[in-house]
């Protein structure tokens, strides 16, 4: 089931060319309807409930219709994310909410240097892995 955006929390990034939710979309779903300065999702057909969009929305305008079995009708499943957790909550039918803090990472947000301790990538031509200094050969 797609995203769909709550007009009335999205503020369109606040005007910024490229929105967090078309930022993040795998696919390109997500666009800002320059009209109305909101985020929409574009074509609904091809989202695959990624939840990229609905975590990463500042204004928790983003969400998921479930699936019937997961989330009956009336019920909703919305997160928070953090800089070190992501906290669910969990809306029921019948009125009852429950919310679930999880922790997402253990290093401080922007530590990570992804190529730290790499070495320098070779040649292009090359077979090799960038991590190889030599083709492996299996062959018997
Ligand atoms: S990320 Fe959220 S606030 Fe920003 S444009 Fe998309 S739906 Fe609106
Ligand atoms: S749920 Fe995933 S695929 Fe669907 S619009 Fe959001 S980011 Fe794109």
């Amino acid at each position: 089931m797609p995203t769909f955006v709550r007009t009335d929390k999205c503020d369109g990034c606040k005007g910024q060319d490229k929105t967090a939710c078309m930022y993040i979309c795998p696919n390109d779903l997500m666009t800002l309807n320059k009209d109305i300065m909101r985020g929409v999702n574009q074509e609904p057909d091809a989202c695959w409930e990624c939840y990229s969009c609905v975590k990463i929305c500042p204004q928790q305008a983003i969400e998921a219709r479930h699936y019937a079995d997961f989330s009956p009708l009336g019920g909703s499943c919305q997160p928070l994310r953090g800089t070190d957790s992501i906290m669910w909550t969990i809306k029921f039918r019948n009125g009852n909410t429950k919310r679930f803090k999880f922790p997402i990472r253990t290093t401080p947000e922007g530590s990570i240097d992804p190529f730290g301790g790499k070495p320098q990538p070779g040649d292009i031509n090359s077979q090799c892995y960038f991590t190889e200094t030599s083709v492996a050969t299996n062959i018997e």
